[in-house]
């Protein structure tokens, strides 16, 4: 009789619905295609893709394009199928049998996931009240522990808000064991860890192009950090990881980079209009972000994400998490999608429905 591997059974899948919300504000992508001129460039690149070919198996010209942007070599680039298999994979390097990953919670809901695939032990640092993050409770329990890898999520999901850049390299400088900085929301908060990369070889910043270049359907991630832990994590990747189709668009998308700045502008203005409006209305707490999403609190959360999904509005409903409860998480979407919003939210909040 076959049996299951022991752990796995009990594990959870990630569970997401699959509904197509003519209002969609359920996970934190960008809300429109990629600007035109860029669209334009994909389209281009695709249609040069020698289809009857593996891809490139060194994935030299993506590596070689970020690592021109970033100021770093091809051999500090590792390339994933979404920066998920980046992520998972460095906890495949660095977690195993007994050895224990430090994470914060409520933070990605994946992080756990990916520790106990690979055989590790997750240790949680629970964020405060208000959702900020202590970098000495962090380090602490690091050191504490002997932590074999600590994640941050800078800025974090589903929360929204930012750890300082100082924070973050106080970690970085007291851990004796790499720390990897989640950035998957990194283009919104206008700051990095990128400019630490030369100081700390213990650092490494994982990027993804499924948030701010808008382009989730392509499942392109990268991380970049010391040549030695790059390595490493090239070994537990499977080659030709991603598909060339992908490559080609995400490396349009890098070169054109420019052409999204302004986007990037205009969702952080959203997301500050909305922030006002929400707070407008009563009894929202709405927390501070520095990401594309906006974490609400309310008292009849669960109740407010059916509304709005009964009006074609799709919000991630967080309220049944302890640690979160009473939550909803909103991506940023369009002028006219984050108005739908607000008028529904707004009517069920004043009690007119
Ligand atoms: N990290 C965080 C914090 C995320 O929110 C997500 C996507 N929800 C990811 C990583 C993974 O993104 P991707 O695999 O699309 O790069």
């Amino acid at each position: 009789m076959w049996q299951i591997r022991p752990g796995l059974d009990t594990l959870k899948s990630y569970h997401v619905p699959d509904i197509a919300w003519p209002v969609k504000l359920d996970a934190n992508e960008r809300a429109e295609a990629p600007p035109p001129a860029v669209q334009a460039a994909i389209a281009e690149r695709l249609a040069a893709v020698a289809a009857n070919r593996y891809p490139e198996i060194g994935q030299h010209s993506l590596k070689q394009a970020l690592a021109n942007g970033l100021r770093l070599e091809p051999e500090n680039i590792v390339l994933g199928n979404g920066s998920s298999e980046v992520l998972a994979a460095i906890c495949r390097v660095f977690g195993g049998p007994g050895r224990k990953i430090v994470q914060p919670s409520p933070s990605f809901s994946m992080y756990p996931i990916y520790c106990k695939l690979a055989d590790s032990v997750p240790l949680t640092v629970e964020l405060d009240a208000g959702f900020a993050l202590a970098p000495e409770k962090v380090l602490a329990t690091a050191l504490k522990e002997q932590a074999a890898l600590i994640i941050l999520c800078n800025p974090n999901n589903p929360t929204g808000g930012a750890m300082a850049p100082e924070a973050v390299e106080y970690i970085v400088a007291g851990a004796r064991c790499p720390v990897v900085v989640d950035e998957a929301y990194g283009e919104f908060s206008g700051q990095s860890a990128l400019p630490l990369l030369g100081k700390y070889r213990n650092l490494i910043v994982a990027r993804t192009f499924s948030k701010a270049y808008g382009l989730a359907a392509a499942r392109v991630g990268y991380a970049a950090g010391d040549r030695e832990i790059i390595a490493a994590i090239g070994k537990v990747l499977l080659p030709y990881n991603l598909n060339a189709f992908s490559l080609a668009a995400a490396q349009a998308a890098w070169e054109m980079r420019g052409e999204f700045a302004p986007g990037i502008a205009g969702t952080v203005a959203e997301r500050e209009r909305l922030a006002i409006a929400l707070r407008e209305l009563p009894a929202v707490e709405v927390f501070p972000s520095a990401t594309n999403f906006l974490l609400v609190r309310t008292g009849r959360a669960k109740a407010l994400a059916e509304y709005l999904a009964a009006r074609g509005v799709g919000v991630r409903d967080f309220s049944a998490a302890p640690s979160l409860a009473g939550c909803l998480r909103i991506t940023v979407g369009t002028g006219a999608e984050n108005d739908a919003l607000l008028a529904a939210t707004g009517k069920f909040l004043h009690g007119e429905v």
